[in-house]
């Protein structure tokens, strides 16, 4: 089981208020968070001071803010912007770097390259699907099947899916991925759909629906179970309780 960022607490927050980022960390131990992923060395650093020794610190390197497709960004100069975010976040000690919410594969790769010529630790790739006839798609219109190939080639670790799809979705992407590789999976599914209510989004489902699907996702090959976009530590703690129950590690 992996934590959830919670958007408050995420970004900003491990230098503004330490604090507060340790207590909704703590939120997700208590829930049954095993795994704490963390966005900056800050962020890992809080982590590692919380994290009991069974549990595991993941470095979190997201999307750069540049399209490497537009030509924004040449694929050497991301190469060395990775290299850095990535090198800071060594420096804080995690046990393991996560490559994640990645929408192009050509970024993945090159992420996970840097990663490799930055630490010896061990590097999973998540990609962000949720595109497509069957949501399995990234945005750029790559399959999951070929992104997961490519990731396998590339000396992925763990490959996984974040964001932009709830459980149901993320079943068939689980599925298609473990027809791809035998590595471990990870999945991040958002709590439902996103809808606008008064002008909040907000994610409709409610930790008990969100939990109840967890063994169709342990069925189709997931490894490791966490949640993105609208996932509480309550929902963590129904997922918990669900997937001990259907007797997976
Ligand atoms: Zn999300």
């Amino acid at each position: 089981m992996a934590d959830s960022p919670l958007p408050e607490t995420d970004d900003r927050t491990p230098i503004e208020n330490p604090a507060l980022y340790q207590a909704g960390k703590q939120l997700f131990l208590k829930a049954g968070s095993q795994i704490l992923r963390a966005w900056s060395a800050e962020g890992v650093k809080l982590c590692r001071d919380i994290v009991p020794a069974t549990g595991f610190v993941c470095g979190v390197v997201g999307p750069s803010a540049k399209i490497l497709a537009m030509q924004e960004i040449t694929a050497d100069e991301l190469l060395d912007e990775c290299k850095q975010r990535i090198g800071r976040i060594v420096e804080a000690r995690p046990d393991a770097i996560l490559i994640q919410s990645i929408t192009d594969v050509e970024e993945a790769v090159l992420c996970l390259r840097a990663a490799r010529e930055s630490c010896k630790l061990k590097v999973g790739v998540s990609m962000t699907y949720g595109s497509g006839v069957e949501q399995a798609e990234t945005v750029m219109g790559q399959g999951c099947e070929e992104v997961t190939r490519r990731l396998v080639d590339e000396g992925a670790d763990l490959v996984g899916c974040d964001c932009g799809a709830a459980v149901d979705e993320s079943v068939l992407i689980v599925r298609l991925m473990r027809q791809a590789t035998q590595l471990p999976i990870a999945v991040f599914p958002d709590a439902g759909q996103r809808e606008l209510h008064d002008d909040k989004i907000v994610y409709v489902e409610t930790p008990q629906d969100f939990a109840s699907k967890a063994p169709s996702l342990v069925a189709a090959g997931a490894d490791i179970i966490g949640g993105c976009c609208g996932v509480s530590p309550d929902h963590i703690t129904c997922l918990a309780g669900v997937v001990r129950e259907c007797g997976a590690p």
